[in-house]
C-alpha cells in the first residue's frame, strides 16, 4: 500500500524550534559526538554539582554497564519545583480536572512547592528518608504528583501501582521492593463511580502480608468513609497539619534511583523497572520540549496515568523540569459521554493533547459524535503513544479532534526507555499515518533478523537499538540478571526492544508490533498489526486483534477477534464480508481462519490489548493462560474462551 504524505501545517512550520536542517545537524551531533552533545544538553537539569563525566555505557552480552552524567549531584524534586519559583511562581504547574465535570483546580507553581515541601516532612516524620521505598496507590489527583515530587525530594525511591490494580497485584509490587510506606486515598473517582482505593491497601496489608509497610498515609478525597486501622493509617491531612513547608531538597548522585516502576504485563510477568536520577530527567524534560514543540503559554494535556511510564515522564516529571502547565484528568474519556476529551480540551483551552490509540478507538467507535458541542480551535499539536495506531484511527483523530491541522506525533517507547525513542518531530518532515518516523537525539534505532545481522536499507526486522540514551532504564529492581538477560543477550551488542519495526525508502521507521506476534502462515511473515489495521478500516469493525493458532498445513493459521461498532449485528454476513475485505485489501494469504466476534478484548490496565492471552485461547491452550494480573477486566475473558471458535 502507497503511504500517505500528510504535510506539516505551514503555521507550525514559521514557529516551530527545529526544521529538517536543524534536526539533522543535532541528531548526527548527538550519534557521532554523544560526549559533547549530551555535555552540552545535560545543562538543562538543574545540578547542584555539575558532572565532568559524561557517558560511560557498554551493552554487552554478559556485562552492561549504563551511567550517565556520574559525577554530578542534583535532586529531581528541585527541579521540577525549586527551579521555578524566581520566574513561575504563579504560573499553573497543574491544572486539574476531575472526574466530575464541575470539579477543577489551578495549582501554582508556588503552591506546588508548599505542598510538596509539607508532605515531604509528613514522609520524614514518618521515617522515610534516602534509599528507602514508597509505593504510591493514588488515583489522578494532584496528590499523587505532590507525592511523587516528595519522595524525589527526600531521595526515596517511588514505586507508584496503577489504581486499578487488585490487592494481590499491589501486595506483589509492595513486597517486591520493600516499601516502608503506601500512599493512598479513601477513594477514587472514575466514570462516575467509586473506587476502593483504601480497602484494596487494607487487603492488600491484611494479616502482615506485606511486612515492610510501617504506614498508611490515605488522602481524603471523597467523603466515603473507610474502616481505619490504627496501628498503619494515618490521615494525609493531618500528618501535613503542623509540617513546616520548608524541606531542603537532598542531594543525589545522577545515578541514584529515582523509582521504580512495574510494565504493563502485555507480554509477561511485569518487569519493576528502575531509572535513575541524571540521565532521567534530562532526557524526560529534553523529549518533551522537542516531541511536542512545547512553548512557555501551553496549556499542555498528556491523558496518560501517573501508574504509567507516560504519566510518570510526561505528565509529571517532564513537563514539570520544563516549567510547563501540565493537565491531570481524574476521569475517563467516555464519561459523561464521548464529548468529555473534546469538552476539556475547550475548557482548559489545551494546546497539545497526547493520548493513546485505545482512547482514540473507543471515541472513533462513536463516529463523529466525540466532537460534537466543541471547537477544539485551540490544539497545535497531537501525540499518541502505547501501541501502534493504525492508520483509519490516525486519520480520525487529525481530522476529527485536530481539525486536520494539528500534527500526530506518534511516539515510539517503553517503560525501559525512560522517554520517547522514535517518533515524528514538529516541522521537521511530513507525516505518515501509522508511522513513527525517525529516531530522537542520541537514540541509534536499527533493525536485525533473526540471527542478529543487521539490516540496511528498506527492511523488516527485530528493532534494536545499538548504543545507550540517559533515558534508559539501569536494571530490573533486585533481578539485575533478568535485565541483561531480557535486553541484551538476544542480539550481542543492542538493546533489544522486543518490537518488530519496518524502514521504508525515506529511512522512516514504522513500529510493527511485538515481534512475538508476528505470524508466519504458509512461509509469508504477516504482522499482526496489518491485519488488524485493515479491519478497523471496515466501518462495521470497532477494534480488531489478530493472533496466530498452529495450523496442520499452513503452520500457522489466522485467528480474529472482533469487536463491531455499535449498533452493528455480528453476523455470519459480516463474517463473511470481512474475510472478503481482508482478501481484497491486503493479500488472500492474510485470510481469516476464524473470525470471533467479541464485545469486548482482554486489555492491560493500559489500555493494551493483551495478544498472549488471545493466542491461547485461539490454540485452544485456555487452561494455562499465563500472569493475568493486570488485566482490567477478567470476564471477558471467560466469555472469550466459552465462545472460541477453535474447539
Ligand atoms: P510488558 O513489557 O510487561 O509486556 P508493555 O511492553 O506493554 O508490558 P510498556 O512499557 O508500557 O509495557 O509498553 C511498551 C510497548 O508499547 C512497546 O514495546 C511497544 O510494543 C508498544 N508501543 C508503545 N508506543 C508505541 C507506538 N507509538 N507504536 C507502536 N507501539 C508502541
Ligand atoms: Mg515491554
Amino acid at each position: 500500500m502507497a503511504q500517505a504524505h500528510y504535510p506539516m501545517p505551514a503555521a507550525l512550520k514559521d514557529e516551530a524550534r527545529l526544521d529538517a536542517a536543524r534536526y539533522q545537524e543535532m541528531y548526527n551531533q548527538s550519534v557521532q559526538d554523544p560526549e559533547s552533545f549530551w555535555a552540552e544538553h545535560g545543562k538543562r537539569i538543574t545540578w547542584f554539582t555539575p558532572y565532568t563525566e559524561v557517558k560511560n555505557t557498554h551493552f554487552g552480552k554478559n556485562d552492561v554497564q549504563i551511567e550517565w552524567f556520574r559525577d554530578g549531584t542534583l535532586n529531581a524534586c528541585y527541579n521540577c519545583v525549586d527551579r521555578h519559583l524566581a520566574e513561575r511562581a504563579d504560573k499553573t504547574a497543574i491544572i486539574w480536572e476531575g472526574d466530575d465535570v464541575d470539579e477543577q483546580k489551578h495549582i501554582s507553581y508556588r503552591e506546588l512547592h508548599e505542598q510538596v515541601a509539607k508532605f515531604a516532612n509528613g514522609l520524614k516524620k514518618l521515617g522515610v528518608k534516602k534509599g528507602d521505598r514508597v509505593a504510591i496507590y493514588m488515583p489522578m489527583v494532584p496528590e499523587a504528583a505532590y507525592a511523587m515530587l516528595a519522595c524525589a525530594r527526600l531521595g526515596a525511591i517511588h514505586s507508584v501501582i496503577f489504581a486499578g490494580f487488585s490487592p494481590n497485584a499491589i501486595a506483589d509490587r509492595v513486597n517486591d521492593c520493600g516499601a516502608k510506606v503506601v500512599i493512598t486515598a479513601n477513594e477514587g473517582r472514575r466514570g462516575g463511580k467509586g473506587v476502593a482505593l483504601k480497602t484494596n491497601v487494607d487487603k492488600a496489608v491484611a494479616d502482615n502480608a506485606c511486612p515492610s509497610v510501617s504506614s498508611v498515609v490515605v488522602f481524603q478525597h471523597t467523603e466515603t468513609e473507610v474502616p481505619w486501622n490504627s496501628e498503619l493509617d494515618v490521615w494525609w491531612h493531618e500528618l501535613i497539619g503542623n509540617c513546616d513547608s520548608d524541606c531542603p531538597a537532598e542531594v543525589m548522585q545522577a545515578e541514584d534511583p529515582l523509582f521504580i516502576l512495574y510494565t504493563s504485563g502485555s507480554t509477561g510477568t511485569p518487569k519493576g523497572v528502575q531509572h535513575t536520577t541524571g540521565g532521567y530527567m534530562v532526557y524526560a524534560s529534553m523529549t518533551h520540549e522537542y516531541v511536542f514543540d512545547l512553548r512557555e503559554d501551553d496549556v499542555y494535556w498528556c491523558a496518560a496515568d501517573v501508574g504509567w511510564i507516560t504519566g510518570h515522564s510526561y505528565i509529571v516529571y517532564g513537563p514539570l523540569a520544563n516549567g510547563a502547565t501540565t493537565l491531570m484528568f481524574e476521569g475517563v474519556p467516555t464519561y459523561p459521554d464521548e464529548t468529555r476529551i473534546a469538552k476539556i480540551v475547550d475548557k482548559h483551552q489545551v494546546n497539545i493533547l497526547y493520548t493513546a490509540p485505545t482512547a482514540i478507538r473507543a471515541l472513533m467507535a462513536k463516529g463523529d459524535a466525540a466532537a460534537r458541542g466543541s471547537s477544539r480551535e485551540s490544539l497545535r499539536i497531537l501525540g499518541s503513544v502505547g501501541e501502534p495506531i493504525n492508520p483509519e484511527a490516525w486519520d480520525w483523530y487529525y481530522n476529527c479532534i485536530g481539525n486536520g491541522k494539528c500534527p500526530i506525533m506518534d511516539t515510539f517507547w517503553q517503560t525501559e526507555t525512560g522517554g520517547i525513542m522514535i517518533t515524528p518531530l514538529p516541522a521537521v518532515k511530513d507525516m505518515k499515518p501509522g508511522a513513527a518516523m525517525m529516531p530522537f537525539f542520541g537514540v541509534q534505532p536499527a533493525l536485525v533478523d533473526n540471527e542478529g545481522n543487521k539490516l540496511e536499507g528498506v527492511a523488516e526486522g527485530n528493532l534494536v537499538i545499538a548504543d545507550s540514551w540517559p533515558g534508559q532504564a539501569r536494571t530490573l529492581w533486585g533481578d539485575h540478571e533478568r535485565f541483561v538477560q531480557t535486553y541484551f543477550s538476544t542480539y550481542e551488542g543492542y538493546y533489544f526492544t522486543g518490537d518488530g519495526a519496518k524502514v521504508d525508502e525515506d529511512g522512516d521507521y514504522m513500529i510493527t508490533g511485538r515481534v512475538d506476534d508476528v505470524l508466519n502462515v504458509s512461509g509469508h511473515r504477516l504482522g499482526t498489526a496489518e491485519i488488524e489495521s485493515a479491519l478497523v478500516a471496515h466501518e462495521a469493525v470497532a477494534e480488531a486483534a489478530v493472533v496466530g493458532f498452529p495450523h496442520d498445513i499452513k503452520g500457522q493459521g489466522i485467528y480474529v477477534y472482533v469487536t463491531v461498532v455499535e449498533g452493528t449485528e455480528p453476523t455470519d454476513e459480516l463474517r463473511k464480508e470481512l474475510i472478503q475485505w481482508v482478501r481484497t485489501d491486503l493479500s488472500p494469504i492474510a485470510t481469516p481462519d476464524h473470525i470471533q466476534f467479541s464485545p469486548g478484548l482482554p486489555k492491560t490496565r493500559s489500555g493494551k490489548i493483551m495478544r498472549r492471552i488471545l493466542r491461547k485461547i485461539a490454540a485452544n491452550e485456555h487452561d494455562s493462560l499465563g500472569d493475568t494480573s493486570t488485566l482490567a477486566d477478567p470476564s471477558v475473558v471467560e466469555s472469550l474462551i466459552e465462545n472460541r471458535l477453535n474447539k
